[in-house]
């Protein structure tokens, strides 16, 4: 059996190779305690493989909460749950409002920005909203959607309208903490996959419940999907939800978490994405941190345009420089 530092610099050696890791590795790669020296070999492997496979070439994301609304699916970590009670007064992005944040966002240099909305939001409308924006917005930037599921004739208005990739995920206990059929996710993912849109797709949301298998196997879902950009999302412990109550993961834990999908994903994923991002992720490998405005599903506050928890482009790019990437608003 191989040991933790033989572990780490055969996964770096796959990483290269052009292959994904086996899940055995990939779970034992988790089981390394998060602030041990072995966790920081292993930050220091996902680096120099980001210092490859990215080319140490940093993005920005920036997610746009469209509707503040109380949503009928009632996730156990979701605050804009209907159940939980915690959206009073619902609200809504106006098309000019969403346009000056996304103007906002290009000019701060962005490269993904992407529309989020609860479930049940109306799709042509949301395809009739990105068709305008790519009209009036020039400039280096991908607009995404985060949306509810979607068959392929949605996708094909989506990709026509301008959209170029879709965030979606089968996320962590996907029908134990939430209501939704694995099934009807994982056949939206298919219909990304057959689309010309891009996925993107997170392992998450990420709490101290859920086990390194259970990571493994949303990562290695995310890859089979062929995600372009993947990496970890933390949940937030959002209290009056039910998982409100545990404890949210250490930022060590997600830095590693990060880290080994990095080394897992190698070429197959260039883009390697930490939310909520921390300097430690970024050093540990992830070049993509995310800004969000609008309706938050983490926080039990309302629709701001102000950057949640004060995280605004300027920070990340700062981190970025700091850990010896270069910012950039375009893909190459
Ligand atoms: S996570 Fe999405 S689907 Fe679930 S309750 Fe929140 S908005 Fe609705």
């Amino acid at each position: 059996m191989l040991n933790n530092l033989e572990l780490i610099r055969r996964a770096k050696k796959t990483a290269l190779s052009g292959k994904i890791l086996d899940r055995e590795s990939i779970t034992s790669l988790l089981k390394i305690h998060p602030n041990s020296e072995e966790a920081e070999k292993l930050g220091e492997a996902a680096r120099e493989v980001a210092s490859v496979v990215c080319k140490n070439k940093a993005y920005l994301w920036a997610a746009i909460g469209l509707d503040y609304r109380a949503c009928p699916m009632n996730c156990n970590y979701c605050s804009l749950g209907e159940k939980w009670g915690i959206v009073k007064e619902e609200s809504e992005f106006s098309e000019d409002e969403t346009i000056r944040m996304v103007k906002k966002y290009v000019h701060e240099g962005v490269r993904w920005i992407v529309l989020r909305t609860t479930q049940f939001y109306n799709l042509d409308k949301l395809i009739h909203l990105a068709g305008k924006i790519k009209e009036v917005v020039p400039g280096e930037y991908e607009l995404g959607a985060n949306v509810g599921e979607f068959d392929e004739k949605v996708a094909a208005k989506m990709a026509n309208s301008g959209l170029e990739f879709i965030y979606h995920t089968l996320r962590l206990r996907e029908g134990i903490d939430t209501k939704f059929n694995p099934s009807d996710r994982l056949a939206t993912l298919e219909t990304v996959k057959n689309s010309s849109l891009k996925l993107v797709s997170l392992v998450e949301p990420i709490g101290v419940e859920h086990t390194n298998e259970e990571i493994a196997d949303a990562f290695l879902i995310a890859m089979r999907y062929k995600a372009a950009v993947t990496g970890g999302m933390a949940r937030v412990p959002v209290k009056g939800t039910p998982l409100g109550e545990f404890p949210a993961l250490s930022k060590e834990r997600l830095a590693q978490i990060v880290a080994v999908t990095r080394l897992a994903a190698g070429f197959s994923a260039p883009d390697i994405c930490v939310h909520q991002a921390s300097e430690l992720a970024i050093q540990w490998g992830a070049n993509v941190a995310v800004v969000e405005t609008g309706a938050i599903p983490r926080d039990m506050c309302c629709s701001s345009k102000e950057a949640w928890r004060g995280f605004d482009p300027d920070t990340a790019k700062q981190w970025f420089r700091s850990s010896g990437y270069q910012v950039f608003a375009k893909g190459e």
